[in-house]
């Protein structure tokens, strides 16, 4: 793990000086890799080093549920790798692609949503998900952006309710509500015969937490979701995060752990009147950075710390949510 890791941070450090250079993503060197994790249930991952926000693999893996009564999607990556994506399904199944769940609204999640749905699928997300899509939500960062194509905006929607439930290749699929955590929009889809859960960007091992706090996602929903997921999740239930590598359920602790401290200094020394530009400069998660892979390479504004950090900040002296 750790000498893979080594290579995802050595080609990360060669993309990054690529990018600069050429300004921007070159979907064209993109390649999607499939992992088969369960019989009928798939992983496609983008290649590594070659997404500046995404060094580890670019844009968000998206999983495939397949067999005889047509296959489900979870998310749909960047629109540009559409017909790449859609190779690859077709290299597992040539059954019509029923259904697409949307794990949260980032474009890296969803871009691709209106290829899929012309092909024929059912779009599934949280209610907040497609307020956002329609333009109708804020999204002050650029990140999500509203859908530029209405076919891209989900069909079904759900609240905080119930799980809704899908049954097709033997398989039953329940879509689970999370509570503002990475946005305001998250769902965790779990695969209970596969005992597989995809978890979407509330937990990752590539970077520190990401809280979209102008999507509707808080430090408190990431650390409920964490605490879900963790009774949702049976010790050998394989966890797919949209970015990064599969974990389980015990790899949640020291992260929820990991947060739980930061939060604690920061809480600190605001309760000592410091200023955000203050806590950045104290550097809260030195004692995590070299255990956390791309922790410190780029992400919006400063490093992935900084954007952590902040968003740490703002939420705890705002009060919480
Ligand atoms: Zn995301």
């Amino acid at each position: 793990m750790k000498s893979a890791w080594l290579l995802v941070v050595a080609l990360a450090a060669t993309a990054l000086a690529v990018s600069a250079r050429s300004q921007g993503l070159d979907y064209g060197r993109i390649e999607i890799t499939t992992d088969q994790i369960a019989p009928n249930l798939y992983m496609l991952s983008g290649s590594a080093g070659l997404d500046p926000s995404h060094q580890d693999a670019a844009g968000g893996r998206i999983g495939v549920l397949a067999g005889p009564d047509g296959v489900l999607m979870v998310d749909a990556q960047y629109a540009e790798l559409g017909d790449k994506v859609l190779a690859a399904i077709r290299r597992i199944s040539s059954a019509p692609i029923r259904f697409l769940v949307n794990t949260h609204i980032h474009r890296d999640h969803t871009a691709g949503n209106a290829k899929f749905a012309k092909l024929g699928a059912t779009i599934f997300a949280r209610e907040e998900l497609r307020l956002g899509m329609s333009g109708a939500a804020r999204s002050l960062n650029g990140n999500p952006a509203p859908a530029s194509d209405p076919a891209a905006i989900p069909v079904v929607t759900y609240g905080m309710g119930e799980p809704v439930r899908l049954h097709l290749n033997g398989e039953v699929v329940d879509l689970v509500p999370i509570r503002a955590a990475h946005t305001g929009g998250d769902t965790m889809i779990r695969f209970e015969h596969a005992n597989a859960i995809m978890i979407g960007d509330y937990y990752r091992n590539f970077g520190y937490p990401f809280i979209d706090i102008n999507n509707g996602g808080s430090l408190k929903g990431m650390l409920e979701a964490l605490d879900f997921t963790m009774k949702a999740a049976g010790p050998d239930t394989r966890l797919v995060p949209g970015h990064g590598t599969i974990i389980k359920r015990a790899d949640l602790i020291p992260y929820r752990d990991m947060i739980f401290a930061i939060q604690g200094k920061v809480q600190q020394l605001i309760a000592q009147g410091k200023t955000q530009q203050d806590v950045l400069a104290a550097h809260v998660t030195s004692a995590y950075d070299a255990s956390v892979p791309g922790g410190l390479l780029p992400a919006g504004a400063g490093t992935s710390a900084d954007r952590f950090v902040t968003e740490v900040y703002q939420e705890l002296k705002g009060g919480g949510r």
